[in-house]
């Protein structure tokens, strides 16, 4: 079986490398800056600028000492009205990590109240605090380590309630997971010189080992990609007061061992194939001792046409094949063949 050496292509996003000079906006804020017209400020490129204009294009956060923004306000920036220099203050932060911040002229009326982040739209969540939580469940971090981080950091004291954040980020993750399993779906079919039957790789895996665990996921990555193009989450986990009549807010959605959870989950993704994809896993790539492949085979998912055969694995053929032949190699050692030679090769001196 050839193993696909196709070269993933690059995630698409912005990463800012340490040369590159990403905001000229900060850059053009020197006092000289005032009298020179648009036109005349060099702009290297125009979405790297994070002028009023173009907020919403890019979000760079950036962890400021709020000491030298202040001095910034009152060194090198004027009044609207009267030309003098402004006072910055910190409002008591309510909101987490976004802060609220006054400006006051110290001679006029002037004043100017903003926070350091967007809000949701409609809502009084701000992005920062959203993207916090996010960036805690990618690295697998509760509200506790959220504390000791902020603490260290001498940020505001974190928004501590992560149940809001949770369900926010779940919709938006799960949304963003589908949209990219039907592009990956696509791209695969496309590969496959738009034939929707595809060749699928599929995998299971526990939160833990030994088979007792309650949670357990199933993934099918296209052959020709490598991308993944469904998943099938699988939970036995239930909290449930009366095991026999369930509650509908129940998230568990399988009984028996956790071993068997793989073949469960990979016929629930073979089933739905065709009306998620509109395409037919034709050639199953797994493990050589998965049960998944013969519960598929035997449920003849797609019909007599289209019947599903099974691909081996190299690596795990080459596992399987190296442990006989060291095993073989072991039970003859010593013994000399019928052309005088040895099994290990070496040269026989009797
Ligand atoms: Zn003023
Ligand atoms: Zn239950």
């Amino acid at each position: 079986m050839p193993l696909s050496t196709r070269i993933f292509k690059k995630r698409s996003g912005k990463i800012y490398k340490k040369s590159e000079k990403a905001v000229t906006q900060v850059e053009n804020s020197s006092p000289n800056v005032q009298q020179t017209c648009a036109k005349e400020r060099k702009i290297p490129n125009i979405d790297d600028s994070f002028s009023a204009e173009n907020t919403g294009k890019v979000v760079l956060n950036s962890i400021i000492d709020v000491n030298i923004l202040a001095g910034v306000f009152k060194n090198f920036v004027n009044c609207k009205n009267c030309n003098s220099g402004l006072e910055l203050q910190v409002l008591k932060s309510t909101s987490g990590l976004a802060v609220s911040f006054i400006l006051n002229c110290f001679q006029c009326e002037y004043i100017h109240e903003f926070s350091s982040s967007e809000f949701h739209g409609g809502t009084q969540i701000t992005n920062v605090n959203t993207r916090y939580v996010y960036a805690l469940r990618s690295i697998g971090k509760g509200a506790e380590a959220c504390l000791m981080f902020c603490a260290v950091m001498n940020l505001p004291r974190p928004p501590t309630r992560f149940q809001e954040y949770n369900k926010r980020l779940l919709n938006a993750t799960r949304a963003v997971c589908e949209s990219t399993m039907q592009k990956a779906a696509k791209e695969a079919i496309v590969e496959n010189n738009s034939d929707n039957n595809i060749a699928v790789a599929v995998d299971g895996t526990w939160q833990k080992r030994g088979y007792t665990s309650h949670n357990g996921v199933v993934t099918v990555t296209s052959m020709d990609t490598g991308k993944v193009i469904d998943v099938d989450v699988l939970n036995k986990y239930c909290a449930c007061k009366n095991k026999k009549n369930h509650d509908t807010s129940c998230k568990s959605n399988f009984r028996g061992s956790s071993g068997m959870m793989e073949v469960k989950g990979a016929c629930n993704i073979f089933k739905r194939s065709l009306t998620f994809h509109n395409a037919r896993y034709t050639k199953y790539l797994g493990d050589g001792d998965s049960k998944a492949f013969e519960a598929i085979a035997k449920e003849n998912i797609y019909g007599d046409e289209f019947q599903v055969e099974k691909l081996e694995c190299i690596g795990h053929l080459m596992k399987c094949m190296g442990e006989r032949l060291r095993r073989l190699k072991e039970k003859m050692k010593g013994q000399v063949l019928s052309d005088g030679k040895r099994l290990s090769g070496k040269k026989s001196f009797d």
